[in-house]
C-alpha cells in the first residue's frame, strides 16, 4: 500500500509554527517513503470554522512550499458519511442519546476517588447517567454517546503501532483500562452532526491514510480512534505523534498565539527556510 499521510488543520484561527512543523514533517515523511501527502480541512465545528481561515491555510501551506492533491477533503461536505458510520454503530446496539450538560455530569460524577482518573481523552469521564436511553429517538439538544462496555464485548483490547519521537513502540490498551480511563465518548456533538473522534476515523480510512502524522497532544485520543476503527471494520494506520512546538516559556502554542502565526513571520520578512529552521527541520 502506498505510504499516505495527511495534515488535517481546523480553520478556526491562523496556522502557527506548530502547524508548520506538523505539515512539513508529514510532507517529508511522505517524500522519504515515496508516498503522498494529503490535506484535509477539519471544519466539522461550523460555529468556529471560518472561510477566511481556510483560505489562509492554503496560502500559508503553499508559501511554505507544500503541495497536495485537489479537491481537498472537507468535513463539512461529509455529514452523510458520518451519519452512515453512526448508523452502523447504532445497528450494533452501541449508541445512546444523552441529555446531560456539564453540570449534570459533574454532579453525577461524585467526589474524586484516589487512583481513579476523572478525565480522559474526551474530557470528563461520563458517569453513564443516560445509558438506559438506548433505542430512544435523540432530542434536538442531545448528544450521542458510545456504550463503551458493550462495545468492548465486541472488540476487547485495542493496539496500534506508534513511530513518533520519544513515543515509538507497540501499544496495547486493555478493556479494563479503556473503561476506567476513557468511558462513554461522544460520537455526535450538539449541533455538529458528528464529533472529532468519529469524523477523523472515517476520514482517515476514506482517504486511505496509512500513517497519521499529528501532534503529541492527540496521542491519548488514539486509543479511542483505534477502538472506533475496529467497531467500524476500518483499517488501523500507523501513528506518528510528534513533539509539540513550545514558546520560550515552554507553553504549547495555540491558535490564539497570533504572534507566532506563519503569516506574521512572513509579513516580518521571514523565508520558508527560516520557518523550517525555527521548527528544527532543515
Ligand atoms: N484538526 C485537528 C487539529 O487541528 C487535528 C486532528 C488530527 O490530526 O487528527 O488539531
Amino acid at each position: 500500500m502506498t505510504f499516505t499521510t495527511r495534515f488535517a488543520p481546523s480553520p478556526t484561527g491562523p496556522l502557527h509554527l506548530g502547524h508548520a512543523y506538523s505539515a512539513l514533517l508529514a510532507q517529508s515523511l511522505a517524500a522519504r517513503a515515496g508516498g503522498q501527502f494529503l490535506l484535509r480541512i477539519e471544519d466539522i465545528d461550523q460555529s468556529r470554522a471560518r472561510p477566511e481561515w481556510e483560505a489562509q491555510i492554503y496560502e500559508d501551506l503553499a508559501w511554505l512550499g507544500l503541495s497536495w492533491p485537489t479537491p481537498v477533503m472537507r468535513q463539512s461536505d461529509r455529514l452523510s458519511r458520518y451519519r452512515s458510520a453512526l448508523a452502523q454503530l447504532t445497528e450494533m446496539g452501541l449508541t445512546y442519546p444523552c441529555r446531560c450538560n456539564r453540570a449534570d455530569i459533574e454532579a453525577a460524577a461524585g467526589a474524586p476517588q484516589e487512583g481513579v482518573p476523572q478525565f480522559g481523552p474526551d474530557g470528563r469521564i461520563y458517569p453513564g447517567t443516560c445509558r438506559g436511553r438506548k433505542g430512544e429517538e435523540p432530542g434536538a439538544n442531545d448528544v450521542i454517546r458510545l456504550n463503551l462496555e458493550k462495545a468492548l464485548t465486541q472488540v476487547g483490547k485495542v493496539n496500534f503501532t506508534e513511530e513518533g519521537e520519544g513515543l515509538a513502540g507497540r501499544y496495547e490498551i486493555s478493556a479494563e483500562q479503556l473503561l476506567t480511563e476513557v468511558g462513554d465518548i461522544i460520537l455526535v456533538r450538539r449541533n455538529m452532526g458528528s464529533s472529532y473522534h468519529l469524523s477523523v476515523v472515517v476520514d482517515d480510512a476514506d482517504q486511505g491514510i496509512t500513517h497519521v502524522t499529528r501532534g503529541a497532544d492527540l496521542f491519548e485520543a488514539t486509543q479511542v480512534h483505534v477502538l472506533l476503527q475496529k467497531l467500524l471494520a476500518l483499517p488501523t494506520p500507523v501513528y506518528h505523534h510528534h513533539p509539540l512546538i513550545r514558546d520560550e516559556a515552554g507553553k504549547r502554542l495555540a491558535k490564539r498565539d497570533d504572534a507566532r502565526a506563519i503569516a506574521k513571520f512572513r509579513d516580518d520578512g521571514a523565508s520558508p527556510k527560516d520557518i523550517r529552521e525555527m521548527v528544527g527541520l532543515t
